[in-house]
Order: structure tokens, then C-alpha cells, then sequence
């Protein structure tokens, strides 16, 4: 093993950094020092900030988002679209459609995909209360927000068969050529899936 240069208390740091996504031991090395640098504007605040959020971080009962109340900030707002009701995988997808702010409504977050191969049935996930959501909330629209993997679309067909008799329209993400982006550069299935899922100018 290699000649520590820094204290217990230091290794340790480094050790928790490098958990992170993203970062590696070299990484969170760098990160480390920076911090211990700047250990008044930054490590200090940081600490605090992690602090509270330990302390108060919820997840919301109603649609699965973390935040730090419960309902969540989502759901309280009184401004959106009640009757579109949006299914994602992560709390990262909500963030992502929420920066993309195409479209008001509100969340439904599984807490990831149906995956058989890995284990993970429909108990795993926060399944049981949608249909009694979309019934209870007025919901008319259900976007089935998830990934384009194989896991993904398992889930989707579970979630559209889930909510069939409700009486509420069922759309999905379209797949295809990204914004700015070059045919040539595309893999064939997202070609494909572009050319399937073609529209009318
Ligand atoms: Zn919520």
C-alpha cells in the first residue's frame, strides 16, 4: 500500500469523494484539496448544506420526487396542468423534463424499470398507486416518459396495460434525430426509430 500524506481525517474525505459519480481516486484527490483550500467559501457552506439535507429530505408520498417537504413542490403547484400526469424512471429524468420546460403537468416516478433478468418486478416499484392516481386526479394524458432501453419499454407496455380501462389516452416519447444532430452521426437504431416514427410537415 502507498505512503499516506495526509491524515485520517483527510483520507477519509478523499476516500467518500470518490465514491462520487464522476469521480475517480485521482479526482477526488484534486476535489479534496480544493476544498480543504477553500475551506471557508466552500467546504464549510457544503457541509452545511449536506447537513440539511440529510436532515430534511422527503420523498413526496405522492408522486415520488425528493424534495423537502412532502407533498412535494411539484405537486403543490397549483399551476400546472392537473389532467397530464407524466411517468419517469428517476427523480434525474424529473429534473430533466422540468429544465426542458416543454411541458406542464405532473409527475409519477417509478423509482426505475421492470428488469426480470435483474429481479425487479412491479412490487420494486412505485406501481401500485398509479391507476388510483389517474383516477382520484383527473388525469386525461399519461406520458410514458421512460428510456428507450429494452428495460424501458418493458416497463412502458406494463404501465400502458396498467391504466387500460381508465379511459385515459396513453402517449410515449418519440425517438429519432436529436436537435442539431447529422444523420450520418446517428446509430441505426435510432435511425430506424426516427424513420418509424416519421411526421407529416
Ligand atoms: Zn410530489
Amino acid at each position: 500500500m502507498a505512503e499516506r500524506v495526509a491524515g485520517p481525517e483527510i483520507e477519509r474525505l478523499i476516500q467518500l469523494l470518490a465514491r462520487l459519480p464522476g469521480l475517480g481516486p485521482r479526482s477526488a484527490r484534486r476535489a479534496a484539496l480544493h476544498l480543504i483550500r477553500k475551506r471557508e467559501e466552500l467546504l464549510g457552506p457544503l457541509a452545511e448544506a449536506m447537513q440539511t439535507a440529510r436532515d430534511k429530505i422527503a420523498t413526496c408520498g405522492n408522486c415520488g420526487n425528493i424534495d423537502t417537504a412532502d407533498p412535494c413542490a411539484v405537486c403543490r403547484d397549483g399551476r400546472r396542468d392537473p389532467t397530464t400526469l407524466i411517468v419517469v424512471e428517476t427523480v434525474a429524468d424529473l429534473w430533466a423534463l422540468e429544465r426542458s420546460n416543454a411541458v406542464s403537468g405532473r409527475y409519477h416516478v417509478l423509482g426505475g424499470t421492470l428488469s426480470p433478468l435483474d429481479g425487479v418486478g412491479p412490487r420494486d416499484l412505485n406501481l401500485d398507486s398509479l391507476p388510483a392516481r389517474v383516477a382520484r386526479e383527473g388525469v386525461r394524458e399519461v406520458i410514458v416518459a421512460v428510456n428507450a432501453t429494452v428495460d424501458g419499454q418493458t416497463t412502458a407496455h406494463y404501465v400502458t396495460d396498467l391504466l387500460s380501462g381508465l379511459g385515459v389516452k396513453i402517449t410515449r416519447l418519440a425517438h429519432g434525430v436529436p436537435v442539431g444532430g447529422e444523420l450520418d452521426y446517428l446509430d441505426e437504431g435510432t435511425l430506424a426509430a426516427a424513420l418509424r416514427q416519421r411526421t407529416a410537415f
